[in-house]
This record gives C-alpha cells, structure tokens and sequence, in this order.
C-alpha cells in the first residue's frame, strides 16, 4: 500500500485530521493507495506558507524562476517511466497514452511556461500629447488551481506551472480520483529546490478541499478545470468575493463530417477524436455528424475500425484502449447507454462491458459504444457523457449540420472535415465554439488561446492568455512634459 502526502511548506505531510482515503486502481478495482482525507485546516496551512512565500517569489528573477521551473520539467523527464506507470495505474489509461501523451505534456508545461516567464512583456500606449501609459503586470499573490481526473499530470501542470511563472506562489488540488502523480510531483518539486511555501498541494475531496479553497479570502484567484456544474457553484461562490476566475468546463462536441472527404482517412482521425483516452477527453468529438451522401459508407467504415478496438489491461505495453476511471464514471456512462436506448437509438457496437481475464473482473471495463437514429435535442446528444460512447447522426446541408453543432449548452470544441477550404472556413466562422478544428484533432499548440464558450467555460488558458490570467494589470500614467 502507497501512502501519499500533502506537499505543504516544501515538506510532505498527512491530513491535520490524520484521516485518509483510500484510492482505487480502475485496472483492477482494488486499492493500492492512501491519500489524505484533507479539509479546511490543511488548506488554511497551505495558505499560510504560500503567503509567507510570496514577498520572495514575487521578486525572484524571471530567469530564476524560469531556472527552477525547466529544473522540474529536466526531473519529470528523469522520472518519466515511474510517472508513467503511476499515471497508468491511477487512472486505467494504456501505459502507451500515458508515456505519448500525459507525461511529456507535463513537461513540455512546465518548459513553455518557464521560457515564458522570460518572455513575457507587458503593453504601452503613447498619446498624442506625449504623454506615456504602460500596463504594470504583477503577479496576483496566492492563487488556487483545481484540476480534474482525465489527464491528470497534464492538466495539474498546466495551470500550475504559468501561476509559478508569473511569479504567484500557489495552493493546487488535484482530482481526489487521480492523486498519484500529483504527489510524486511535489516530490520532484523538493528535488527541484523549488522553495518552500511557492507551491502547496492538498489532496483530498472537492467539497471539504477545494471548497475552502474557492472560500479563502486569501487565494486570490481560482483557476478550474472539470464538470460545469462544479463550475457553476464555485463560480456562485467566487462571483460576490470578486476574485478571478478562470473556468474550463464540460463540452458535448461536433464532429463535422462533409461528403468530399477521404473515407478511409477520416473515419480513423473521428474514431481517435471521439475515443481517445476511452473518450474521456473535454475535447473528444461525442456527436459524429456526417453528410448524407456517404452517410451508410462512412458509418460502416466507422463501425468496422471502433469494432477493431480492443479493450485491455492499461499495463500492457501494447493496450491502446483502457479502463474507465471508476466505478461510479463507469455506472453514469452505463446509464447514458440505457437512456439512448430508451430514446430510440441503436447501439452499432460496444454498449456493454467486455468479457476481462479473472485478475481484471473488479476493474472498470466498457466497449466503445456507437449508437445511432437518435434525435439532435435528445438527452443522450445533449448531456456530457465523458466515455467511450459517440452518436453518429446524417445531415444534408450545410445550415442544418451548423444548427445541430450548435444546438447545445455547451461550446468547447468542434472538429470538421472536407477539402473544400472556403467551406471550412465559412463553417468554422459560424461555430459557437473556442476551438475549432479542421481536418485535424486535438493538435495543440500550447501558445494558442485554450477554453470554451456559453457553458464551457470562462476565459482562456495557454500562452500569454495564461500570463495574463494569472497577472493583475496596471495602467501607469506619466505626463512627461511635468
Ligand atoms: P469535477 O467537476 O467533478 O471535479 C473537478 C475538480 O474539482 C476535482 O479536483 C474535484 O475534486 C473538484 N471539486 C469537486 N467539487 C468541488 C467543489 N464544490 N468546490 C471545489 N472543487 C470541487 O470534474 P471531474 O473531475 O469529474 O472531471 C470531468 C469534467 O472535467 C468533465 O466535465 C470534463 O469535460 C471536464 N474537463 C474540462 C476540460 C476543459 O479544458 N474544458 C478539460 C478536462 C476535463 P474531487 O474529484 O477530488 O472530488
């Protein structure tokens, strides 16, 4: 059994309470870890030494600062194999996605936005009469990042690491589903000498952690990443304290299939969009429209490569498709099949959890699932379901695919697909949507404006928006002629 510490103060400690939680691997639905059943005494802790922290972060040099935080990534890579399997273990994704994707991501944050610290420069505006604005930019102070159990190291990072480099000293919480890496994180932080009390992480669960976070009137700024009803009620609770806040939330995304593309090519980049990591991405493409012309083509195609797919052991080396995170994800995704069904939609493939060797039976275990004949305002196309299930839907036109796309609470990504280039522009354009893919998905470039709108979220994350998020401007008025 694994015991995990809070990182509070450069050291690593249990919960004030000294109570725990245990912690399940979705492989195999058995505990292998114990994490600190934190609550607001730990947090207030935390606080604390980020307060006392911040007088001397906030005047660490960028290149300081830019120094110790490329340290950490240089220690994540050391570290690699061990975050990876950590990473696997946690969550049930496929050793093959953690070692790709979640642990070089991590690094490569921490790289970025250390080399941003160097770079980052504020505005000025000269007027007519000679006279000088420029915008001081500080760092806010203590500042809270909440993050969310499907890439965990991936997303924990991506916040923390522009906080630190804007020169914030931070409280964080990782999901208490998924604690593993972020704990083997603050031990790579001390051996990083990043200075104690520049970033504290408390473990433990939303309500009684990151609860008192959102609460404390000393962390000036919240940054959020998970569900859009955890959104709303930490955004009822931030809005009349006036503190910032940066939310990035649900989605139910397009995927936009026109008649002109490349069958073959496109069914496999909308299968990957819409089950990547057991379609437990914000970003996968859960609503698959295709034009009716090659409606029946392309959904055999579909049907055939998501058949293909098969569900594995997350440790082997050559799984490509895992466990679902726990028990109860896999019950709330379970029930959405059911609903389809009842809603008239029939399941095309998957829809059940598959046949597991014996050592894996108590593991969280789910086909990927394609149903279709259901209806664009029908429950199953309206709500997250954040697993392995995509609805495949034909449209004819052009304004009728645009309406569907849009036709949700929800506004985070939208993938679409044709050669036609003015088409995908037009379309693009008219997509209520913060990210808009072409011909291509989940192609991150870190410096591009990340987030989404109407139900989505709130703000931007990514590159100078970050920078900007996480900063407090100023405008300083000179009249030089005085
Ligand atoms: P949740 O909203 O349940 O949790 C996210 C984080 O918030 C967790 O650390 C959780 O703690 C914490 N939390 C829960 N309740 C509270 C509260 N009352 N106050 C403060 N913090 C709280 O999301 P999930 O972890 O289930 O993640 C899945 C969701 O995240 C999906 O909706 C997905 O779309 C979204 N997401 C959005 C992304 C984006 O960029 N837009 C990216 C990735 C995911 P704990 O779990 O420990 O209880």
């Amino acid at each position: 059994m694994i015991t995990l510490y809070n990182y509070i103060n450069g050291t690593l400690v249990s919960a004030r309470s000294g109570e725990s939680i245990p912690n399940v691997s979705p492989r195999d639905g058995k505990v292998f870890s114990l994490i600190p059943d934190s609550d607001h005494q730990d947090v207030e802790v935390a606080v604390e030494a980020a307060q006392a922290a911040f007088p001397t972060w906030k005047k660490t040099s960028a290149e300081d600062r830019c120094k110790i935080l490329t340290r950490i990534a240089d220690l994540i890579a050391v570290h690699q194999e061990k975050l990876v399997h950590a990473e696997s273990l946690d969550n049930g994704k496929p050793l093959a996605v953690s070692s790709h994707v979640d642990i070089p991501r991590a690094e490569s944050n921490m790289r970025f936005f250390a080399s941003g610290a160097q770079h980052f420069a504020s505005e000025s505006h000269v007027m007519e009469n000679g006279t000088v604005n420029y915008t001081y930019r500080k760092p806010i102070g203590v500042v809270g990042c909440i993050s969310p159990w499907n890439l965990p190291l991936y997303l924990f990072t991506w916040k923390i690491a522009p906080a630190l480099a804007a020169g914030n000293c931070v409280v964080a919480k990782p999901s208490e589903i998924t604690p593993y890496t972020a704990f083997l994180f603050s031990e790579i932080c001390i051996e990083a000498g990043l200075p104690a009390g520049v970033l504290n992480i408390v473990h433990g669960t939303g309500p009684k952690v990151g609860e008192a976070m959102v609460n404390q009137p000393a962390i000036k700024a919240i940054s959020f990443t998970g569900g859009t009803a955890t959104g709303k009620r930490i955004a009822s609770i931030l809005a009349p304290q006036f503190k910032k806040m940066s939310l990035e939330l649900g989605g139910k995304n397009a995927t936009i299939v026109f008649e002109d593309v490349d069958l073959e090519k496109t069914a496999s980049a909308v299968s990957r969009a819409a089950f990547a990591n057991q379609g437990q991405i914000c970003l996968c493409g859960s609503r698959i429209f295709v034009q009716r012309a090659i409606y029946e083509a392309f959904k055999r195609m579909l049907v055939e490569k998501v058949s293909k797919m098969k569900v594995m052991d997350p440790m082997l080396p050559e799984s490509k498709f895992g466990a679902l995170v726990s028990e109860a994800h896999l019950e709330k995704v379970l029930s959405y099949i059911t609903t389809a069904k009842e809603e008239g939609g029939t399941v095309l493939c998957g829809g059940q959890s598959p046949e597991m060797p014996e050592e894996l039976r108590g593991g969280f275990y789910l086909l990927p699932t394609l149903i279709e004949g259901l209806s664009p305002s029908c429950r199953t196309n309206q709500e997250e379901i954040f697993g392995p299930v995509a609805t495949l839907i034909p449209f004819d036109t052009e304004e009728e695919v645009i309406q569907y796309a849009n036709g949700t609470v929800y506004g985070l990504a939208a993938s679409l697909w044709t050669k036609d280039v003015s088409r995908a522009h037009r379309v693009a354009h008219q997509l209520e949507t913060g990210i808009c893919w072409i011909n291509t998905w989940l192609n991150r470039d870190l410096r591009t404006p990340f987030g989404g709108v109407k139900q989505s979220g709130l703000g931007r994350e990514g590159g100078w928006e970050a920078f900007r998020f996480f900063t407090e401007p100023q405008n300083i008025c000179i009249d030089p002629s005085h």
